[in-house]
């Protein structure tokens, strides 16, 4: 497990940290726990939901997959 990947294909608030990659909640407007998964191009660190959604997208990166995506 690695949190210095580079993250790809995130919008704004993905790549920010400020929303998850994996359900796209937005962490300014729910109280979920999240915990870093990686860093996004911009170099900003990117959270994803405790659990399922952290799994997720740290399975997806270790794939080679693409995370999240412009909405
Ligand atoms: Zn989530």
């Amino acid at each position: 497990m690695s949190r210095n990947k580079i993250i790809y294909g995130l919008n704004d608030l993905q790549a920010d940290g400020l929303a998850c990659p994996q359900c796209g909640a937005n962490y300014l407007q729910v109280m979920i726990a999240s915990v870093p998964v990686g860093h996004s191009v911009t170099g900003s660190q990117v959270h994803a939901c405790v659990g399922q959604c952290a799994e997720s997208v740290r399975a997806a990166i270790e794939a080679g997959h693409r995370v999240g995506g412009a909405r």
